[in-house]
Parts: C-alpha cells; sequence; structure tokens
C-alpha cells in the first residue's frame, strides 16, 4: 500500500500534475507500468484521491505533498504532509510500530522492488 502510494506520487510527477483527479481515468502515455503497478494501483485506488504532489500556487506559496505512512506492525495508515513523518504509530492504541513514509517513486530505477 505504501507501494501504492509511492508509484502513485510518481505518476503525478510524471504527468505534471498535483492530484489523482487531474488525471483521470487515462494515465499519461510516459508512464509505462508493469501489469502488477497497475493492479497494486487499482487494489489502493482509495487512497489515490487523497495523495497530493508539492506545487507552486500563482500567488507564490508552495503546497505540500500529501502521501501515506503505513504502520509496518498493525498495517494501519495516516495521510501525512511533507516533513518528517510520525515516530511512532498512532492509530493503533498501544502500538509500537514506526509508520513509514511513502516517498515519490522516481524513473531512475526502473523495475526496482520497493521493500
Ligand atoms: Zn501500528
Amino acid at each position: 500500500m505504501a507501494r501504492a502510494a509511492s508509484l502513485a506520487l510518481g505518476i503525478l510527477r510524471a504527468a505534471g500534475v498535483t492530484c489523482w483527479a487531474e488525471i483521470g481515468d487515462v494515465l499519461p502515455t510516459a508512464v509505462e507500468l508493469t501489469e502488477e503497478e497497475r493492479r497494486l494501483l487499482v487494489d489502493h485506488v482509495e487512497i489515490l484521491s487523497f495523495l497530493r504532489l508539492a506545487a507552486r500556487r500563482p500567488d507564490g506559496t508552495r503546497t505540500q505533498t500529501v502521501t501515506v505512512a503505513v504502520c509496518p506492525e498493525c498495517n494501519e495508515w495516516v495521510l501525512v504532509s511533507s516533513g518528517p513523518g510520525p515516530s511512532r504509530c498512532e492509530m493503533t492504541r498501544g502500538c509500537a510500530g514506526k509508520p513509514v513514509k511513502a516517498a515519490v517513486a522516481t524513473k531512475e530505477k526502473p523495475g526496482q522492488q520497493a521493500a
């Protein structure tokens, strides 16, 4: 799921848009996805509309990237903006996991399997 978010943010960047709604149903042709990656996006389509890529507004201010942090212990997730992610799990009471933030996927390492 963190991988789906990472992948989706990479697609937003490649498409030059800031949110999934601007992509609509058509993926940019510049982005080549494997069958597995497509399935990943379909499986986690509910999070895609929450993701935002940082952008500069016309007035010069910047909007923040919104991504997800996924807890490796309980697998719960939370939306987080740019900057440091949560240092401990706040999704499940008593959970000791440290949520891992999904970063924007880049094209530098094609076919790379994210952990
Ligand atoms: Zn947790």
